[in-house]
């Protein structure tokens, strides 16, 4: 990404050109922005100049080897750490930035304007807290150790350096206080009082502001990626499972069950699998007169209460449990069909018991 394509911020974005042209380079800079402002995209287009064989006019190239690197996201010396945990995308016991690191430059590649739960929903962590726990702290300071592979800055991004835990910053620290040479930190975090005074205090800061309503318009119309399409097929089959079900409509029940195991891949199977979960959470909550935490949307308010109304107080935890299995399962690699049609009769007979 080069500072041309940033919307907005032309004056971090002069700021930070003119830091590297005087060689003024903070070796921890910590930017903070109200979430899709487009801190990223200027931590990118800072990194992409910097390390660029042949900038002109304020501005990377966009075409040296290193360029291209940028482009794709996949500059060796440059390392990207986000708030993860465990989900169904990644096989990892103890997840770090790595193992979800496909994902993460899928988002950030057809928008880097992305939100926090943008990310949450590309990694399949929607109803975890993403954390940036003592794993990713180890790695990363492996991975500073080695040599740079190009002639460059060794840079790590850190998004949302809030989520980091005291143990994680302990570990780092010495590192981001004592950097080695031509290696760069650059935070980036939407809630600057939260990130650990011991890292904040030895960052140089950068405000970026919120885009201009204009500004805002010109990142949703460079940016047709529509993260939606997942969630509306998922709602849509989880809904009419759902109708199915509570309607005693087993045979049609048993064809959603069908149809989730026709979905192309174990790991959309598995999504599935998550997202059926967080709706059932919010049924649950509903019928435990928490909707105001259930986090529905306004217009799915009415199929959620009709659903914590036409389920039983025990469907949902059982539901659950039964969930959990069923993921369990597919990584055993047991038949879908078996196990999502088990899984349709088990909910049947929790609302239909013989
Ligand atoms: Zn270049």
């Amino acid at each position: 990404m080069r500072f041309a394509d940033v919307i907005g911020n032309a004056d971090v974005a002069e700021a930070l050109v003119s830091m590297a042209d005087t060689g003024r380079i903070a070796h921890a800079m910590l930017m903070y922005e109200n979430e899709g402002s487009g801190a990223l995209a200027l931590a990118i287009a800072y990194v992409q100049y910097l390390n660029c064989s042949n900038p002109q006019n304020g501005d990377s190239c966009g075409e040296c080897p290193s360029c291209r690197q940028m482009s794709k996201l996949i500059h060796p010396d440059v390392h990207f750490v986000f708030p993860v945990n465990k989900g169904p995308k990644t096989s990892d016991d103890k997840p770090t930035s790595e193992s979800y690191m496909k994902y993460w430059r899928e988002l950030a590649l057809a928008n880097p304007y992305f939100t926090e739960s943008d990310l949450q929903r590309a990694i399949g962590i929607e109803s975890k807290n993403g954390l940036i726990a003592v794993a990713e702290a180890r790695s990363i300071i492996s991975r500073l150790s080695l040599t740079a592979v190009a002639d460059g800055y060794k840079t790590v991004i850190f998004y949302l350096p809030e989520k980091m835990n005291q143990e994680t910053a302990n570990r780092l620290l010495k590192m981001v206080e004592e950097p080695p040479e031509k290696t760069l930190f650059i935070f980036i975090t939407h809630s600057p009082e939260k990130v650990l005074q011991t890292i904040f205090s030895r960052c140089q800061s950068i405000r970026v502001m919120p885009l201009t309503k204009e500004e805002a318009a010109r990142v949703q119309e460079m940016n047709p990626f529509d993260d939606n399409s997942e969630y509306e097929m998922f709602m849509e089959l989880f809904a009419d499972l759902m109708r199915a079900v509570t309607s005693g409509d087993l045979q049609a029940a048993l064809e959603c069950g069908e149809s989730i195991a026709g979905l192309e891949s174990r790991e959309k199977q598995k999504g599935f699998c998550t997202f059926a979960s967080q709706c059932i959470r919010k049924i649950f909550m509903i019928q435990q007169n928490m909707s105001q935490i259930a986090a529905v949307a306004e217009h799915e308010y009415e199929f959620y209460s009709d659903m914590a109304g036409k389920c039983g107080k025990g469907f949902c935890l059982r539901f659950i449990t039964n969930i959990e299995k069923v993921v369990a399962m597919i990584d055993r690699n047991v038949s879908s069909k078996i196990l999502f049609c088990d899984l349709v009769n088990r909910m049947y007979l929790s609302i239909w018991p013989r």
